[in-house]
């Protein structure tokens, strides 16, 4: 399935944008020569409205009225608030999504680009995982809620095709960490909770408590990669099946070795406590890039211990205003 898009004039409505990937996106758009003569980028937050409420997203679309859409909004958390809250994230995502795309739909708007993740695949299955296998089998436990209001943007886009020719399109990235993600212990994901924890940890002395074993193995795609990546998806990718947007598969390390990776980027020298009472979530994702590199052979990933030192020093220069 593919559709013809005109890169001409572009009004990119980001939605979404406050958060850890809108703000990489601007970043990459403000301050790398990202943004082109023709184009017009516009940012917005749940300031702007109210994305769950269908007369709220109506009215952004009116004021912006863009001709291109990243839509990044979504309930978003780490593993802890997703075994407490299944149904709000199945709920606020699948009204958030529905809300955009129709309104998009219904005012013209020639191109989106949706997140899913890769939280969503099967638990179980074969790896690595690819583009094809989403919906094989129902995902991890943990975050079904989540996950299956994701899967439906795929089957979204899908229909938006079959019936009206959109190319309404997805990418799905692993996990993702950089500057501006949410560092509290409570919702923030892996990298940015112990990031937290661990600058907490050295300040006052104590030992950093991760949580579960350390074993399970993660993809960790750093934020600014990650925009440039969907600013060509927007831009250049016509397809209306999703595209993983991750380092590879030799890419994948434990949480240990992320963990260790963190305490030598803030000079921990303290204890650190796995607290195996607690959850592991899926133990693997492991999901093949190699789609993105057919199409982007020459694109090269921060490597992860250089990305984890570079978040780790946001964090320490940006402590007032970081989510902590
Ligand atoms: P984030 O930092 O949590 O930011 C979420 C953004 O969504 C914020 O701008 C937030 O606005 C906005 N938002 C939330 N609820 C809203 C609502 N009801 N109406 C309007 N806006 C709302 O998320 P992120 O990590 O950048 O993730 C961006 C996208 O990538 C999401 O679709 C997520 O599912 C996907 N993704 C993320 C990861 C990851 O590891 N972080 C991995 C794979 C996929 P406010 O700031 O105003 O609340
Ligand atoms: P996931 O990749 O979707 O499972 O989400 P996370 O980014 O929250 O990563 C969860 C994995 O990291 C699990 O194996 C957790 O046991 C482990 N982990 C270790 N410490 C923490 C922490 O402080 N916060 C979070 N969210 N996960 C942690």
């Amino acid at each position: 399935m593919a559709s013809e898009i005109n890169v001409g004039q572009m009004r990119v409505l980001v939605t979404g944008a406050s958060g850890l990937i809108g703000k990489a996106i601007e970043h990459v758009v403000y301050h790398e020569g990202g943004k082109r003569d023709g184009e017009e980028w516009i940012f917005i937050s749940s300031k702007d409205g109210d994305l769950t409420d269908l007369g709220q997203t109506k009215a952004v679309f009116e004021k912006f009225r863009p001709t291109h859409v990243i839509h990044l909004a979504a309930k978003v958390g780490g593993l802890f608030i997703h075994l407490k809250e299944n149904l709000r994230f199945l709920r606020e995502n699948i009204l958030i999504n529905d809300n955009v795309l129709q309104t998009a739909h219904e005012t013209g708007v020639t191109k989106v680009v949706s997140c899913l993740s890769s939280c969503i695949f099967p638990d179980k299955t074969t790896y690595p995982i690819d583009e094809t296998m989403i919906h094989d089998g129902p995902p991890h436990e943990s975050n079904f809620g989540y996950s299956h209001a994701k899967r439906i943007i795929d089957i979204q886009n899908r229909a938006y095709f079959q019936q009206h020719g959109r190319c309404y399109t997805s990418v799905i990235p692993t996990n993702v960490f950089g500057p501006f993600d949410n560092f509290t212990a409570e919702n923030g994901h892996v990298l940015s909770a112990v990031i937290g924890k661990t600058y907490k940890a050295k300040q006052e002395g104590t030992q950093v408590n991760v949580c579960g074993t350390g074993n399970p193995r993660r993809q960790f795609t750093y934020s600014l990669d990650l925009g440039r990546i969907i600013i060509w998806a927007l831009r250049e990718y016509k397809e209306v099946e999703p595209i993983i947007a991750s380092v590879g598969v030799d890419e994948e390390i434990t949480i240990k070795e992320a963990v260790h990776m963190i305490a030598e980027s803030l000079d921990f020298k303290g204890k650190i406590h796995y607290d195996t009472t607690m959850s592991d979530g899926q133990m693997r994702k492991t999901a093949s890039n190699g789609k993105l590199k057919c199409y982007l052979p020459d694109f090269t990933f921060t490597p992860v211990n250089e990305a984890v030192k570079m978040t780790c020093d946001w964090f320490v220069a940006n402590y007032d205003i970081a989510n902590k």
